[in-house]
């Protein structure tokens, strides 16, 4: 494994300051289960993506971690683990929706020290951009080895130049829930909606999220959702002990009587950023939500494109919109 310079700073101005000062060549980690378990061990690198010289280590700062759940809603630091989200019995009672998708998180060992932060900017999973030898698109190469090769887990929506599934699943029921990104530079804070926060490789191929060099992630604020809001959280792996999502589903609405009135249909595994279906959204606009469901699940295949392998991950995401929805009636 490659060797790095160590920093450990105790406030968000010093965090950003190194990274500032570093540039191209220093990265921060929460645990560091991906950064520096991941990447760095295996050497994923590239011309548009250098190993760092410099790591950050972002736990040392008290500020970055910690819950608090108020009348307006809960506010989270970057470096709390998965762990003290899933046990975290306010969260629980008002946010389940987290809790659950927290949980569907990898094993107990690694949501033990892996955190929020860490969790919804780790890079994608996609077996090309982690094999050594690929210099596809995403490592600053000129080439996506998932259009001619195996793509059975690649995305279906939304890809192009580059195929990968956003892999955090924190983050698809962040985006159901409505919450806020609190973003920290050197010249202050912004708030970037969860809408806003992942961008697809059109963008940029060599990023996921908006987060400029000198940035990172502090808080996640997620608003109170309305009396009666229902919730539900469904994810389909292929190895049930622990793995990514094949699909997850994370559903969040309110009803008139049993008609939706309004709310957010999330997906993860299928796209490359965190997918919100808004024409499921918009197909159960004002209607009977049981008896609408099927019909609206369906219009998933309108705004998929699947690859030569994957096609049966549009069937899956169908099936798997209308069960969760269905769930969250109870
Ligand atoms: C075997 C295995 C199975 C897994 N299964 C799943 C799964 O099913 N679902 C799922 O969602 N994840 C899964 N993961 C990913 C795992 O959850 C993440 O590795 C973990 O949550 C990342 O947390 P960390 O704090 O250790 O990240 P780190 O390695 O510290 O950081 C990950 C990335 O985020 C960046 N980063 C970290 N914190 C911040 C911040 N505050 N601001 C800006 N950038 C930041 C780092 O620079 C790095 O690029 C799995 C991982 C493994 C190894
Ligand atoms: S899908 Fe993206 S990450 Fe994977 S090989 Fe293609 S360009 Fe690289």
């Amino acid at each position: 494994m490659k060797s790095f310079e160590l920093y450990e700073p105790t406030t968000v101005q010093q965090a950003v300051g190194l990274l500032n000062q570093f540039g191209a060549t220093v990265k921060v980690i929460g645990g560091g289960s991906d950064q520096i378990g991941g990447i760095m061990k295996d050497w994923v690198q590239g011309k548009g993506m250098p190993l760092p010289v410099q790591v950050v280590d972002l736990t040392t700062i008290p500020d970055l971690k910690g819950i608090t759940v108020g009348s307006d809603g809960a506010h989270i630091g970057a470096t709390t683990t998965l762990t003290e989200i899933i046990e975290h019995k306010d969260l629980q009672q008002t946010f389940p929706l987290l809790t659950q998708a927290a949980l569907s998180v990898a094993s107990p060992l690694i949501r033990n020290f892996g955190t929020l932060g860490g969790n919804i900017n780790q890079r994608p999973r996609c077996w090309f951009f982690r094999g050594e030898n690929f210099a596809c698109y995403k490592k600053g190469g000129d080439f996506c080895y998932a259009v001619t090769g195996d793509n059975r887990y690649h995305a279906i929506i939304g890809g192009e130049l580059c195929y990968i599934v956003h892999p955090s699943d924190t983050a698809t029921a962040l985006l159901a829930l409505n919450a806020q990104a609190k973003v920290s530079s050197p010249s202050g804070d912004r708030t970037v909606p969860f809408d806003q926060y992942f961008h697809g490789p059109r963008e940029d191929v060599l990023t996921e999220n908006v987060l400029k060099a000198n940035e990172v992630l502090t808080e996640v604020f997620i608003p109170t959702p309305t009396a009666g809001t229902k919730m539900a959280w469904t994810k389909l792996k292929d190895r049930q002990v622990y793995d990514f999502a094949v699909v997850a589903v994370a559903a969040a609405f309110t009803l008139d009587g049993g008609n939706w009135k309004d709310g957010r249909v999330a997906l993860g595994g299928v796209a490359p950023v965190p997918y919100r279906a808004q024409v499921v959204e918009d197909a159960l606009k004002g209607k009977d939500v049981k008896t609408t469901v099927k019909q609206a699940a369906a219009q998933i295949r309108t705004v998929a494109r699947p690859m030569s392998l994957n096609a049966y991950k549009v069937d899956i995401a169908q099936g798997l919109v209308e069960r969760t929805v269905l769930q969250a009636l109870g």
